[in-house]
């Protein structure tokens, strides 16, 4: 039998249904969501990814503002983020990444007001996964989760394995799984090194992989049966191909999620779904405020 393939983008609609009636919600109270995305410097990927954003944000009656700055100090970087934080009418901060260098990213994302942190990047957000509280959770391991459960597989008790350990993704994908109560093991460069990462896949009955190398996964090491997760996006030949080798693996797999057209139609949503929710929170926290 082969694979049921995970698909982003009919996940996406029917997420993208319920942001459109909460941003109609919210325009009731006369609050329209605003993400403003910063950018210093050129990118070529960034470029892309910000017109995805903004095509989508506008589709759903949220506004999208850009942030241009010139490569310059990182001290323009920093007033730029300070002024966006005061700004009441705006209720979501993406920092564009990479960052030129010389511009400590850790340190620039952890100015971002954390109630407006909607790519989850600050450490307030990724505790708030960790301790399974309520936050901004990053956008990237938010859409492998959905894929997951789009599966409709129970996660209670299953073996989750992750590979890759990066703060963004890996982690918290597998604090939402554990969270959840699947038994997780996480995989890296580590684990590679000490030539154990085919015993570990061989046990995954999800298998979530997040390491950015292409083919790093045969298809013939997949668990019969397994949930699968590319997350992984790679050029070859000007091709965009995941982390797993996909021979094999739909004979095997019960569900994957193709590369392109998994991950990766679901993240901007997840950005934007972020943005209402902290509309949503500001707004309630400003009438609260103002009622007190
Ligand atoms: P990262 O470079 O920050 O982290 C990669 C992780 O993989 C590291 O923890 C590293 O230990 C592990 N790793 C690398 N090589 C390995 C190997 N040979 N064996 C075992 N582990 C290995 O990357 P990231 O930001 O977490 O992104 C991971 C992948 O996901 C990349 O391909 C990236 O392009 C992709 N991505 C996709 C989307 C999307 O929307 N689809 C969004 C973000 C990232």
């Amino acid at each position: 039998m082969s694979a049921i393939e995970l698909r982003g983008a009919p996940v996406a609609r029917a997420i993208n249904e319920k942001i459109a009636l909460d941003v109609a919600a919210l325009a009731v109270r006369g609050v329209t969501p605003c993400l403003v995305s910063v950018q210093v410097g050129e990118d070529d990927a960034s470029r892309i990814y910000r017109g995805q954003q903004q095509k989508k944000a506008a589709a759903l009656g949220i506004e999208y503002r850009r942030c241009d700055l010139p490569v310059g100090t990182q001290a323009d970087l920093e007033s730029a983020l300070r002024e966006l934080n005061a700004d009441f009418t705006v209720h979501g901060i993406i920092l564009q990444t990479p960052l030129p260098r010389g511009y400590d990213l850790n340190a620039m994302q952890d100015m971002i007001d954390p109630r407006k942190d909607v790519d989850g990047v600050t450490a307030g957000n990724l505790g708030a996964v960790m301790c399974g509280r309520p936050g901004l959770y990053p956008s990237t391991a938010q859409s492998a989760y959905e894929l997951i459960r789009a599966s409709g597989i129970e996660l209670k008790g299953k073996e989750a394995v992750i590979i890759g350990r990066s703060a963004i993704v890996g982690k918290p994908v597998a604090m939402m799984l554990v969270n959840e109560r699947a038994t997780i093991t996480m995989c890296h460069t580590g684990t590679e090194a000490a030539g154990k990462l085919e015993e570990h896949v061989r046990r995954a009955e999800i298998l979530v992989v997040a390491a950015g190398v292409a083919g790093l996964i045969p298809g013939n090491w997949v668990r019969p049966g397994a949930v699968v997760i590319d997350v992984g996006i790679n050029y070859v030949n000007d091709k965009i191909v995941g982390d797993i080798d996909a021979q094999d693996i739909s004979e095997r797999a019960a569900y994957v999620s193709p590369v392109p057209g998994g991950v990766g139609p679901l993240t901007v949503t997840m950005l934007l779904r972020n943005t209402v929710l902290a509309a949503e929170r500001l707004a309630g926290s400003t009438c609260h405020t103002s009622a007190s």
